[in-house]
């Protein structure tokens, strides 16, 4: 059987309801005939309820997500909210959120531990910091995020699971990280997650950081890479349909 590839759009704060309506109308005029790859787009919130328009011919996710389900959170959105727009994935932990909005290993473990038990699919993002790799910490680092992660869950069913690689230093810098580089991050990631308990969960492995139309080719074909979670070059409709026909 072959293995599905997977190819994530965060649009972060980019693009109110009418930008993405716009986007989304063009890309599904497009071949997206399966060719084994799964577009995923993750829109603002404010564009949730045009997931159930589109969701015949493309996949949704949401950007963020809170572990509480306490209905007097103000600003938060909840899983049965996401669940409810057929949203099907939720990017926990991206590094601006860690960066800027005091997201912590803690916080992205109560979320994952919340979104494995819902219907939705954890997109996990991982990965360290200029200063950490150059102080050679990667290693510790990724072994780190990805343990703490999965210390809450309780594996009782087998579902997917995406994790996506993205070294902090080249995301939105044009910057990817080196072949070599990538393709050695991965087998770690491979191994640490090898060796917990997963209940045998289909675990993907994204890369993210400055992917383009490129060095999409070149990055699809390192071992153990299954797609890509994409800022800048997802926001346009031909960039991304390119990289799209490249998996
Ligand atoms: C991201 O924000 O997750 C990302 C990978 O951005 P970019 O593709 O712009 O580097």
């Amino acid at each position: 059987m072959i293995r599905k590839k997977i190819c994530v759009a965060n649009w972060k704060m980019n693009k109110n309801f009418v930008e993405s309506n716009d986007f989304l109308k063009k890309i599904t005029q497009k071949d997206l005939s399966p060719n084994s790859c799964e577009l995923v787009i993750c829109p603002s919130y404010d564009s949730l309820f045009l997931f159930d328009r589109f969701n015949s011919q493309l996949s949704f996710g949401a950007q963020d997500v809170s572990y509480l389900n306490n209905p007097s959170l103000t600003g938060e959105i909840s899983v049965d909210m996401l669940t409810s727009h057929n949203c099907k994935y939720v990017i926990i932990g991206h590094s601006e959120r860690r960066e800027l909005l005091n997201e912590t290993n803690e916080s992205v473990s109560l979320k994952m531990k919340e979104v494995y038990n819902s219907e939705m699919i954890p997109i996990l993002c991982i990965g360290e910091t200029l200063d950490e790799k150059l102080a050679k910490l990667t290693d510790e680092i990724l072994d780190k995020q990805i343990k703490k992660a999965f210390s809450k869950i309780d594996f009782k069913s087998q579902k997917d699971i995406l994790i996506a690689y993205e070294p902090v230093w080249a995301i939105g810098t044009g910057q990817a990280a080196g072949y070599n580089e990538i393709k050695q991050n991965m087998k770690l990631i491979k191994k640490i997650i090898n060796n917990i308990y997963t209940n045998n969960c289909n675990i993907y492995l994204l890369y993210g950081g400055s992917v383009n139309e490129n060095n999409a080719s070149q990055i699809i074909n390192i071992d153990n890479v299954d797609g890509f979670l994409i800022g800048s070059a997802s926001l346009k409709v031909d960039s991304f349909y390119k990289i799209f026909k490249q998996l």
